[in-house]
């Protein structure tokens, strides 16, 4: 048996999470067994440990949308016991049992090497939102961003998501701005490598204005809501906005004419979950090059899969500053 921390929903709506001894046959049908070390808490960890919202459709549950560990046992022939593997996305911890505990079993397909550079630690570190970060740096280069076009702005900056876009965009060379509504981590988001704040309140309200000045050469969005038509009216000519999140709203309000049929910006959606292996490791191969680690290591919150629940409960709020890294063994 193995500890896991489940989610259960008994017989009324109340969410129920605890740390219960799991038998291996219990797990779900794979080819790879990995002893699981590290995990996180992403923002669709908070809704697969709380509300469900859909994502969830059987109790009891583990969530975990990503891990990092060693494969223990493999039908495939691409993995072999002792090679390091991290796992991101596919709907793991979501429709399937995921990385909230010490064993977990997936498909091959899932899993992508550790990439050089960077440990189970570090890669959990990163994990599903540095990976999407890293995604939305890679579609704002492939749509012409470069460094010394402007500055570049990331909301929701003292987040997940936020912080490592920002670490990677100032190590790139890019002048960044970042948005948050947590004055008192606006120095923290400077140590990553942002040159300016944006204080929430300046973009956090819709207008009825149709042109606002053109200020930003490209931005990462993980807020959505009022934000992203605010900040889509101040882009400049022919540069994009990659869509990550909706921290701040799933719904968005804003203008076309000043952005699409004026400036010709480009919105770009960003999807980590069903994205292909070969995207994959392009993206890690990347982080493994263009995130600073000690940047890194200053988004580190570390936790035990005990703290989940709480830290859960937390990131729905936006109350996680950084990254969380849950050993499972601790
Ligand atoms: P997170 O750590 O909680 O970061 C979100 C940040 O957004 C918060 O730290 C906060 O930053 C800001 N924020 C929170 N509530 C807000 C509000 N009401 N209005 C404006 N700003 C608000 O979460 P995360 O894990 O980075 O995820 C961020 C978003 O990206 C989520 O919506 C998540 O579902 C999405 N996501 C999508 C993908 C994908 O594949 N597309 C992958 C990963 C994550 P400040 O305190 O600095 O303002």
């Amino acid at each position: 048996t193995f500890n896991a921390l489940v989610v259960d929903k008994p017989g009324t709506d109340r969410i129920h999470a605890s740390i219960r001894q799991i038998d291996e046959s219990q797990l779900p049908d794979g080819d790879v067994t990995v002893a699981v070390e590290y995990t996180t808490v992403n923002y669709k960890d908070g809704i697969c440990m709380g509300p469900g919202m859909g994502l969830v459709q059987s109790y009891p549950h583990v969530p975990g949308i990503d891990f990092a560990g060693t494969v223990e046992s493999s039908e495939d022939p691409r993995y072999r016991p002792g090679d390091k593997v991290v796992l991101t996305g596919w709907r793991v911890g979501e429709i399937r049992w995921g990385g909230y505990a010490q064993k977990a079993r997936v498909k091959a397909d899932m899993l992508v090497p550790l990439p050089e550079g960077l440990t189970t630690r570090t890669a959990m570190a990163i994990g599903t939102a540095g990976l999407s970060a890293m995604l939305a740096v890679l579609a704002l280069e492939d749509h012409g961003l470069k460094p010394g076009d402007g500055p570049v702005l990331v909301t929701g900056a003292a987040g997940g998501v936020g912080s490592v876009a920002v670490a990677i965009l100032a190590r790139l060379g890019h002048e960044v701005a970042g948005v948050t509504g947590r004055p008192e981590q606006a120095d923290y988001i400077r140590t990553l490598g942002a040159t300016r704040i944006v204080p929430r309140a300046e973009l956090g309200h819709a207008t009825e204005d149709l042109f606002e000045a053109e200020t930003w050469a490209g931005c990462i969005d993980a807020v959505a809501g009022s934000m992203i038509g605010r900040v889509l009216k101040q882009m400049k000519y022919g540069s994009s906005v990659a869509s990550i999140g909706f921290a701040g709203g799933a719904l968005m309000e804003g203008a076309v004419i000043t952005p699409f049929i004026v400036r010709a910006v480009n919105l770009l959606g960003i999807d980590s979950v069903m994205q292909p292996f070969e995207n994959r490791q392009r993206a890690w191969q990347r982080l493994g090059t263009d995130l600073p680690m000690q940047h890194l290591e200053a988004m580190i919150q570390p936790a035990g899969l005990g703290d989940l629940p709480a830290l859960g409960g937390a990131i729905l709020q936006g109350k996680v500053r950084g990254r969380v890294v849950v050993d499972v063994n601790a």
